[in-house]
């Protein structure tokens, strides 16, 4: 039944035991759970890696990260925003939110998904029982474009590497792409978001899961209930995943990062 902000909530299905690891067979593993295979981006080394500065490289921690974010001259960008915002949330978070760039809000608190378009996200990250505080929340550029306009290239290319080195650190078992800029960026494809969406991507063997941003929910609550079916896909890999652990480790079902 939709809630009185429009979402869905349904049970999430429960989750088949899984023959292997998704790292170790990704494809058998998605199989296993009926999930449609999609786009590999594990061979798909971003242009921008030889750009790559070797204290991009070396950062073992997302605050590493930030502070680099926070001096960071690679695009013009910093010059018209207000703050950098690198990111926030838990660093051995399970989900990470990828999404396009900072709005207005976000620029000026200096941190990712706040104002309206945040507050939805919350409540969708709620509904498959997930917190705000549980999960990392990112863009792919670090500081917002005048005038919220679109990223450019350049600067997408520019600012890759520290996306990039922010998912290696984190390790999380699924990616939440937010919009379509997020979705072409991780898996290197200029496809739609409308073909992207509804199948299981690999980002380096990571599972995305590409759905709408919820800025563009605000404008068309058509766009909700596809989100919602999104969002359970992406809870389904959680869930695998973290049963696939228990049955490996023979433990109980909490998050292996839990225990
Ligand atoms: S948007 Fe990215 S590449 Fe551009 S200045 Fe900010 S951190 Fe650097």
């Amino acid at each position: 039944m939709p809630r009185s902000d429009g979402i869905i909530v349904e049970p999430v299905p429960s989750t088949p035991y899984l023959p292997a690891a998704p790292s170790a067979d990704l494809p058998a593993w998605l199989s296993a759970l009926g999930l449609p295979a999609g786009v590999s981006a594990l061979n798909a080394t971003p242009a921008s890696a030889t750009a790559m500065s070797a204290g991009i490289a070396a950062a073992s921690t997302l605050d590493a990260i930030a502070e680099l974010v926070a001096a960071c001259g690679l695009c013009a960008l910093h010059k018209t925003a207000r703050h950098s915002v690198p990111g926030a949330g838990d660093p051995r978070a399970e989900l990470v939110c990828v999404g396009e760039a900072p709005g207005a809000n976000e620029d000026e608190q200096g941190l990712p998904f706040v104002g309206e378009a945040g507050q939805l996200l919350t409540k969708i990250l709620g509904a498959i029982q997930l917190t705000r505080e549980s999960v990392y929340m990112c863009n792919v550029l670090k500081h917002r474009p005048p005038a919220n306009r679109d990223p450019l290239p350049d600067e997408v290319t520019a600012c890759q590497p520290f996306l990039r080195r922010q998912l290696e650190i984190v390790q999380p078992r699924v990616i939440l792409a937010l919009g379509r800029f997020a979705a072409q960026t991780l898996l290197g494809t200029s496809l739609s978001l409308g073909k992207l969406r509804g199948q299981v991507h690999l980002y380096r063997g990571i599972p995305v899961i590409v759905t709408y941003h919820p800025a563009a929910l605000l404008r068309n609550e058509a766009w909700k209930r596809p989100t919602w079916d999104d969002v359970k896909l992406a809870r389904r890999i959680l869930d695998a995943a973290r049963a696939h652990d228990s049955a490996r480790d023979g433990t109980s079902d909490l998050p292996a990062r839990d225990r």
